[in-house]
């Protein structure tokens, strides 16, 4: 993870570009660059050596002038409150972009998971719970998984929740197993919503999607579904995939199925047979049709913004490009599909689970796909019709028309 302050300085020069077109007054400008409200939690976890150790949390609510807020929660051990703001603030923007009506919030414990037993993890996580009980509710803001968090995290989570509530509030957060009101479809959400942006891309640039070369940043849910995903629906070869140890490259194609089994039993991606092992800064840099950063933020600065030789950059991370790398890539006419854009199938999924939770419905596999399609596919022409009308590119036009709808619904409340 990159230093913190560069994407919050990147969220709030965004948001000063966004003023100067929307011509909004200063005054507007000002209360977009912060938060509505934050909170930190320290939480004294028993560990199993019968120590005690307190972890550091938080959770940022942005801005909720659209409806409650929404937005993960990360478990990484050098989490910050910059980043969490930053990504509090793009959740913000991407819950507008696509049209839910949700605000946006982000939440994160400063700890490493992988250095966690099974049932410190889960004290961990009903810890924080405890901790943010207060200022969450389905309501006012439903949190989701991100950055190592699961299901059977937002498992522990609900039920935390629910025995404070006294009762069952299955719609207190999102991304929950399918069997305790997880919605159908959620689990490889993130990735399938950006293939559904990608293939509108590819249209419009006249790429043929079938063998075309896919490199893929990144292994965890967003980064192992979009290389399945790519193989599956649409028969790209994915020559390059990593994890945090490390890359792998092979010029005929890999199997995600099977890189993921090898990683299950080896712990990485690396040494997978058949491939040879490449940096992550290598991934980023490969001759392919389609890049996608999948991991964290920061990773495409202005130092390799000019190797990147994609046809069609995929942002299935949040803020995994800074904003002086924006430029280059403009120059270079690679056809960026900003994060707010590519990655919102995550919380759109996770907003079609908040209304089956209120209805106490389960909507099918094939119903939600089909939903989530069609809401992908009119976000992206939306920001490709304003990019091309008003001659800007992808990404600025995709936080013009949202930081521009959360302006209205704050006039329209009379807030500004
Ligand atoms: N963590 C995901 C994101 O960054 C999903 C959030 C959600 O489902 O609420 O978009």
């Amino acid at each position: 993870m990159n230093s913190d302050p560069n994407l919050l300085n990147d969220v709030k020069d965004h948001v000063c570009t966004c003023a100067e077109g929307l011509k909004f007054t200063p005054d507007i400008e000002e209360f977009l660059k912060i938060p509505m409200r934050e909170l930190y939690v320290s939480l004294p976890i028993n560990m199993d050596d019968g120590s005690i150790k307190v972890f550091k949390g938080f959770r940022v609510q942005y801005n909720e002038a659209l409806g409650p807020t929404k937005g993960g929660i990360r478990f990484h051990p050098e989490e910050t409150i910059e980043t969490i703001r930053a990504l509090a603030a793009l959740m913000t923007w991407k819950c507008a972009l696509h049209e839910l009506p949700l605000g946006g919030a982000k939440g994160g414990i400063i700890c490493n998971p992988k250095e966690l037993s099974h049932l410190e993890l889960e004290r961990l996580s009903r810890a924080y719970i405890r901790g943010v009980y207060q200022i969450i509710g389905p309501d006012r803001d439903v949190p989701a998984p991100d950055v190592y968090t699961n299901p059977q995290v937002m498992a522990w989570m609900m039920d935390e929740y629910s025995k404070l509530a006294g009762k069952n509030v299955f719609g207190i957060i999102t991304g929950k197993p399918t069997s305790l009101g997880g919605s159908a479809g959620r689990y490889d959400a993130t990735a399938r919503g950006g293939w559904y942006a990608i293939k509108e891309a590819a249209k419009e640039l006249g790429l043929e999607l079938k063998d075309a070369t896919v490199a893929v940043q990144g292994f965890g849910n967003a980064g192992y579904h979009a290389a399945y995903l790519a193989k599956k629906l649409f028969g790209c070869r994915v020559v390059a995939v990593s994890d945090s140890k490390g890359g792998i490259y092979s010029e005929k194609g890999l199997d995600p199925e099977d890189v993921s089994g090898h990683k299950v039993s080896t712990g990485s991606v690396l040494g997978y047979p058949g491939s040879t092992n490449i940096t992550n800064e290598e991934v980023l840099e490969l001759d392919v049709d389609i890049l996608i950063p999948a991991a964290l933020e920061n990773v495409i600065t202005e130092e390799n913004a000019g190797q990147v030789k994609a046809k069609i950059l995929a942002e299935l991370a949040n803020g995994p490009t800074s904003k002086d790398a924006e430029p280059i890539l403009l120059t270079n006419e690679v056809h960026v599909i900003p994060d707010i854009l590519c990655n919102g199938g995550g919380v759109t999924v996770s907003y079609f689970e908040m209304v089956q939770n209120q209805y106490s419905m389960q909507w099918d596999e094939e119903e939600v796909q089909e939903k989530l399609s069609r809401r992908m596919k009119k976000a992206y022409h939306s920001v490709l019709d304003f990019s091309r009308r008003n001659n800007i590119g992808m990404r600025q036009a995709a936080y013009t028309l949202a930081v521009g709808r959360v302006v209205e619904a704050m006039q329209l409340r009379g807030w500004i």
